[in-house]
């Protein structure tokens, strides 16, 4: 089996669009619809027929260009069961433990409570894919607007047991400042200093700095490292629960400037 085309492009401001191609069947899936126009240029550029859309949550960015696409391309659009009300177009919806075959390959399906009540996320395992949207980005998580920490802590770390080797494809551009967050709270992480240097200099070009690896974030993305001893004395924290850790962390994150 040929390997899948994963191709990502900046679109809004800072949202991903993610075109998943499959050459031998022609199968192209959106991961989420922030724009319809970025994502037919992107599609008519490659000679590609949009066929599907997996909709990770409700939130407008992400759900905006369903309809227009659905018309044009009369692709079908999989979705989370837990707010399927509130997803455009939703055809077939899917939950936490499911998996789907798409393009000859397993597709998998995570319950990720937090951002919003139903968010779920995608992997590909064959293709070492992950797609966390606004669950997790490279050094940082997404806002807890539906759900309680506690359920964005689980979110977050089930992601751990998957293969460090994995890509991490995320719903925003929104590294930089991430980064900013994760070195006042652990300036000593060699790794994420490294990063960081990176991702100033990729910004500096206005280039994308995802995907990234889940073994790379789990060396440097606070949120994947409420074990970390510099954190927990940082925060005041040595002996409180890693949920408890978390949930401090993403207090103190929506306070940052
Ligand atoms: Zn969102
Ligand atoms: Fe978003």
């Amino acid at each position: 089996m040929s390997h899948l085309d994963v191709h990502q492009f900046i679109c809004r401001s800072d949202n991903y669009g993610v075109l998943v191609h499959d050459h031998q069947s022609g199968a192209t899936a959106a991961i989420d619809a922030p724009d319809a126009d970025a994502i037919e240029r992107e599609l008519k550029k490659r000679g590609w027929q949009l066929t599907h859309i997996f909709t990770t949550h409700h939130h407008p960015d992400h759900v905006e260009g369903n309809l227009e696409l659905k018309e044009k391309y009369g692709c079908t659009i999989i979705g989370p069961r837990n707010e399927a009300e509130k997803i455009p177009g939703i055809k077939t919806q899917v939950a936490g433990g499911d998996s789907f075959k798409w393009a000859g390959r397993e597709v998998k399906v995570y319950d990720c409570p937090g951002h919003t009540r139903g968010h779920i996320a995608y992997s590909i395992p064959s293709e070492y894919c992950l797609f966390a949207a606004d669950t997790l980005f490279s050094l940082g998580c997404g806002r807890v607007f539906e759900g309680t920490l506690e359920e964005m802590y689980n979110s977050v770390n089930q992601f751990k047991t998957l293969s460090p080797s994995t890509y991490l494809y995320c719903g925003h551009e929104y590294t930089e400042s991430n980064a900013r967050f994760a070195l006042s709270v652990e300036p000593g992480n060699r790794a994420l200093q490294q990063r960081a240097a990176e991702v100033t200099s990729l910004r500096k070009e206005d280039k994308m700095t995802c995907p990234t690896t889940l073994g790379d974030e789990m060396k440097t993305n606070p949120f994947l490292r409420c074990d970390s001893a510099e954190i927990r004395r940082n925060l005041s924290l040595a002996e409180a629960s890693e949920a408890e850790v978390f949930a401090e962390l993403r207090r103190r994150k929506d306070n940052f400037k």
